[in-house]
């Protein structure tokens, strides 16, 4: 694997936090103040194709990426944060439904993150001006 390969895909399962390209770019500049972003798309990309980590696309946001070991996420409808959930393997569920096996499911589950429910609430509360 190309030395760049290897350190992106170390600062996306490391960082544990669906980094965006950009990101990823900024995390690399510290370490490689030379490198170009379009060298960090152009490995994303590879290692995402290779299957080595996910690629998570949301409309209206860029995409994030993230390690593959089996999770599953809480997505804000707000903010757009991303939170990982570990549910128990549903895979078995799934197959059993469908009466086949399948390969993989992809789960997003929309919420109210705690932040932004906070804030909602304190906009409530404020009331009129
Ligand atoms: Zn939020
Ligand atoms: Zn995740």
């Amino acid at each position: 694997m190309p030395k760049y390969a290897e350190e992106i895909l170390a600062a996306v399962t490391e960082l544990q936090q669906h980094p965006t390209a950009e990101q990823v770019f900024l995390e690399m500049k510290r370490e490689h103040p030379s490198i170009a972003l379009g060298t960090v798309y152009k490995h994303l990309n590879g290692l995402a194709e290779e299957g080595l980590l996910l690629r998570i696309t949301e409309q209206g946001s860029p995409d994030r990426y993230d390690r593959t070991e089996r999770h599953d996420h809480l997505i804000c409808s707000r903010c757009g944060k991303i939170a990982d959930v570990h549910l128990p393997d549903i895979q078995s569920r799934i197959e059993h439904a469908l009466g086949r096996e399948i390969l993989s499911y992809d789960l997003k589950i929309r919420y109210i993150c705690p932040d932004c429910r906070k804030q909602e609430e304190n906009n409530a509360e404020g009331g009129t001006q």
